[in-house]
């Protein structure tokens, strides 16, 4: 039996891909940051809450991570615990870097010393690409990153292809542009904006607040994407590869679709806020998945239109009960 390690399994990507492998047989370990009094909602909401054992482990405490290694002793890794938000970095921007860059140094560094066998998928982003204009980024863009994340997650990625090169590890990153589902927390502006939209056609709001509708992003389907970080440790030879639907749309199209969904017209609730805009922010973020489509068969199954009708479906379920 194949055992995975999950960092971060209490979150979106966490919970999406422990429900996975768990359908391919494997055994899986997760980690938080306190295995005790951290949440598993995302887990419950799945089914799978009993299915999984979970671990405390701080990533930028090597000595932790070893210990939860030794202990679990995987055959694949998959980082995806850190600060995840990019307008917390911002205001936490040593937090970020340590839990993101240090946190992946000290993975690879126990895979090292442990077991270098151990193939290791570390989640990359988007972000780091910064502003890509309309010519889609690809594994070969250079990266401008434009926030304390992205800075972190470059840092990441490029720890990841220097072990890969240095020590031959197998070790992965995958540049994962924006993917959304019910689990997303609410501080993301996509569920925000699912949530207000339904709020607002059940008369409990009047309006909602938002920053810049201006910026375009490729937003996916959680689940079609953590098929894609499995794929991506299942080949003969490690990769970095982007992880995308190949369609940017514009924030404004993603509100448009989410107030039509509930019959209103997005432009009599939304209150916008200059306040809420980012010290410095992407406006255009495209992608070229011909890499993903060639080296892992892999295509998103899902569009924009399916993701937020998806989302506004389970709002409904989730206030319902
Ligand atoms: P989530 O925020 O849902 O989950 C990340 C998990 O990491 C949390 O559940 C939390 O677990 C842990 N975590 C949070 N803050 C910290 C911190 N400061 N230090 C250490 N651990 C922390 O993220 P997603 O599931 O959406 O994303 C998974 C990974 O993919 C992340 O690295 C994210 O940056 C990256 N990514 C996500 C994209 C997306 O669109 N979703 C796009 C590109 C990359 P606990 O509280 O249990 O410790």
């Amino acid at each position: 039996m194949t055992t995975a390690l999950i960092t971060g399994i209490t979150g979106q990507d966490g919970a999406y891909l422990a429900r996975f492998l768990l359908g391919r047989g494997y055994r899986v370990f997760g980690t938080s940051r306190d295995a005790q009094s951290g949440t598993r909602d995302n887990l419950a909401a799945l089914g799978i809450d009993g299915q999984v054992a979970i671990e405390s482990m701080a990533l930028n405490d090597f000595r932790s991570v070893l210990q939860v290694l030794s202990k679990t002793r995987p055959n694949e890794i998959y980082n995806l615990a850190g600060q995840s938000s990019v307008s917390l970095s911002f205001e936490q921007p040593v937090e970020t870097l340590e839990s993101i860059s240090t946190g992946t140094l000290n993975l690879l560094e126990g895979i090292r010393f442990l077991d270098p066998s151990i193939r290791l998928y570390s989640a990359g982003s988007s972000e780091c690409f910064g502003n890509t204009g309309v010519t889609p980024a690809d594994e070969n863009t250079p990266f401008r990153p434009r926030s304390p994340y992205a800075v972190a997650k470059a840092c990441a990625a490029n720890l990841v292809a220097n072990y890969r090169e240095a020590y031959q590890l197998f070790a992965c990153t995958g540049i994962l542009f924006n993917h959304e589902s019910p689990l997303r927390p609410r501080r993301f502006v996509t569920r925000k904006i699912v949530e207000a939209a339904y709020r607002i056609h059940a008369g409990l709001d009047s309006h909602v607040t938002l920053g810049n509708l201006n910026i375009s992003r490729d937003w996916g389907w959680a689940p079609d994407y953590v098929e894609a970080m499995w794929l991506l440790l299942q080949r003969g030879t490690p990769l970095d590869v982007v992880i995308a639907t190949g369609r940017t749309v514009s924030l404004e199209y993603f509100v448009q679709t989410a107030f039509a969904h509930f019959d209103l017209d997005w432009k009599e609730h939304v209150v916008q806020d200059q306040a809420l805009l980012r010290p410095s922010d992407i406006s255009y973020s495209s992608a070229n998945t011909a890499l993903a489509n060639a080296e892992l068969g892999w295509t998103a199954k899902n569009s924009v239109d399916d993701v937020v009708r998806m989302m506004c479906a389970a709002e409904v379920e989730k206030l319902k009960s």
